[in-house]
């Protein structure tokens, strides 16, 4: 119960409590998966790509019915996952809204299609998610944990040419913030994790390599993990949090407190 005193070793315990994650087949999402599930959350793999989410089911030793495929820019694949998820499992108390793309380019080289691409995948996506978990879990009436995954972009550029990407990530926060208030009376917690520069199959293909980024840029001296981010989200999914809202949790090794920017 919220507002009663817990153990320090139950703390972490996401026992009992069902977990969607979208993008969770890769990076930083399947990280998540893996942390959620060590925590005994009953975790639901959710991700464009077929062969890679029954491939990380596999790796983490869940069922089948554990991966559900879904394009997070597409209403029905929505309404199907959350579907599946309350069938399979009988509701969802945590959401982790983590797919995203980060394509780069100068706005003035940008196109409407290419823009309308990234705020779509990135920010229309989470609104949609969020609303579908949000109305299953006030129908629930259990509470519930909302956590949305933005970016040091959600509150500075990373480099030049991610006008697009810092849109959506931007977007996101503000949306949270407002989403934390309206779901409040409910008991669900809506917050944000912004990672900074984390070594992923994405950021790899994505011109975001340690030689662009030194790691010599980062205060702490190396890029992040899919795990460093995954920490935070458990922390946020589990008891420790009960009185956090609102939030966003920045993990960089520091890079936010530089003045750093790489220019394209
Ligand atoms: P990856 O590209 O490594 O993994 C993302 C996963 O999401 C992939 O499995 C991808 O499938 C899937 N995906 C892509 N588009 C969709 C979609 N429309 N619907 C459902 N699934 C989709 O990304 P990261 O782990 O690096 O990033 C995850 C999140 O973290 C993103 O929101 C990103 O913006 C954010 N982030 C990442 C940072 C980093 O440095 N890596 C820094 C800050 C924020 P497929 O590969 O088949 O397209």
């Amino acid at each position: 119960m919220a507002g009663e005193r817990v153990a320090n070793t139950d703390l972490l315990s996401l026992k009992g409590k069902v977990a969607l994650i979208t993008g969770g087949a890769m990076g930083i999402g399947y990280g998540i998966a893996d942390r959620l599930t060590e925590a005994k959350a009953a975790v639901v793999i959710s991700d464009i790509n077929v062969e890679s989410g029954r491939f990380a089911t596999r790796q983490l030793g869940l069922p089948r019915n554990h991966f559900i495929q879904a394009d997070v820019r597409n209403p029905d694949d929505i309404g199907r996952m959350l579907r599946h998820t309350v069938r399979e499992f009988g509701g969802v108390d945590i959401l982790v809204n983590n797919a995203g793309i980060y394509p780069f380019k100068p706005m003035l080289d940008m196109t409407i299609e290419e823009w309308e691409e990234i705020i779509s995948t990135n920010l229309t996506s989470a609104f949609k998610v969020n609303q579908a978990a949000a109305r299953q879990m006030v129908e629930q009436g259990r509470g519930g944990r909302i956590i949305n995954i933005g970016s040091v972009d959600s509150l500075k550029p990373w480099k030049v040419g991610s006008a697009g990407y810092d849109a959506s990530k931007a977007g996101i926060w503000g949306m949270s913030k407002s989403l934390a208030l309206e779901l409040a009376p409910h008991g669900i917690t809506v917050n944000v994790v912004a990672p900074g520069d984390i070594d992923t199959p994405g950021s790899r293909t994505n011109g975001l390599i340690p030689t662009d980024l030194s790691s010599s840029k980062i205060p702490l001296g190396r890029r992040g993990t899919a795990d460093d981010v995954a920490i935070e989200v458990l922390v946020l999914a589990s008891r420790i949090s009960d009185y956090t809202t609102g939030t966003i949790r920045v993990i960089d090794g520091g890079w936010m407190l530089t003045s750093s920017n790489t220019p394209t």
